[in-house]
């Protein structure tokens, strides 16, 4: 009355500060009212997208969330905690871990399910999870994903490029669907098993010094990696069955690879004795070996 006017507050307001009072009586009482409504129009500690027509659920309802994203529960017994979804670390598991929505759904596990003699005893999935959903171990600049760790990571897009500027070639590091058809076709056999053994080497020496990295708290030097694969591929490309053309020098020069070249037959003589006319004979030789060989030539 001292300001002026008679102080009173809008109705809607009113309304909804009841409405809120009433939503966090309801997630955090234990009466009759909250039970019966809870059994009805939760699931999973969570209000339900489809539900019975009620006014008064109506009006709790879009205040629900208001409720949970400003409460903090203090773990007593765990029995009316939702160990994913609910606050009761500072934030949602499910927020920390950055498990999907449509994941989390079936999530239906209570923090008294953990508590065992008074104490925490987290299961090994969520130590494995939160192992799994974490930090780059080379670059430590980015959630680990397998696509950032053999493709997007500093490092990796680092061996690649050095990888592709030797071959000479140019790797499409997309995906591993990408990748693999990134190798060229039309190669020599040998060539061909020491692309693969590049892709295979290189993106298990990424996880080598990633685990390095991770378990021994040893960080492995892009050098040291580099040196790694590129002695794992000499050694693959020398037990390779397959056979090299002479433009394949410099990539088995690059690699150290002994170079399995194609066998040359002995030379033959032969008489040769000119036919009768009207006939004409014709002789031809030559030979193709993929686009890099030698054209056919013609001798009459
Ligand atoms: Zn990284």
């Amino acid at each position: 009355m001292g300001g002026g006017g008679l102080d009173l507050k809008p109705t809607r307001l009113v309304n909804e500060a009841l409405m809120l009072q009433l939503a966090w009586k309801l997630v955090s009482e234990d009466s009759q009212w909250t039970i019966l409504l809870c059994s009805r129009y939760f699931s999973n500690g969570r209000p339900i997208q489809d539900y019975f027509k009620s006014s008064i659920w109506c009006g709790i309802k879009p205040h629900i969330a208001t409720v949970i994203a400003n409460s903090l529960w203090v773990v007593g017994t765990g029995e009316k905690i939702h160990f994913w979804i609910d606050n009761w670390l500072g934030e949602p598991l499910v927020d920390i871990l950055h498990i999907d929505p449509l994941v989390y759904i079936n999530f239906t596990g209570l923090v008294s399910d953990v508590i065992s003699n008074g104490a925490l005893s987290v299961p090994f999935e969520v130590n494995l999870i939160s192992t799994v959903v974490s930090m780059c171990s080379l670059c430590l600049q980015a959630i680990e994903t397998s696509d950032h760790l053999f493709f997007q990571c500093i490092v990796a897009t680092s061996l690649w490029s050095w990888l592709g500027n030797s071959l000479p070639l140019v790797f499409d590091v997309s995906s591993f669907y990408a990748l693999l058809h990134s190798l060229p076709i039309s190669c020599s056999s040998q060539l061909k098993d020491i692309y693969l053994a590049v892709v295979v080497h290189l993106i298990h020496s990424i996880w080598w010094a990633r685990n390095n990295s991770r378990f021994s708290s040893n960080r492995v030097s892009l050098q040291a990696i580099q040196v790694w694969v590129h002695s794992l591929i000499g050694m693959s490309g020398g037990l390779s069955t397959g056979k090299c053309i002479v433009a394949d020098s410099s990539i088995l020069d690059f690699f150290k690879i002994a170079t399995h070249s194609r066998l040359i037959k002995d030379v033959v003589s032969v008489c040769w004795k000119a036919p009768t006319a009207p006939w004409v004979k014709v002789n031809t030789h030559g030979s193709v070996i993929y686009n890099l060989g030698v054209t056919p030539s013609l001798i009459i």
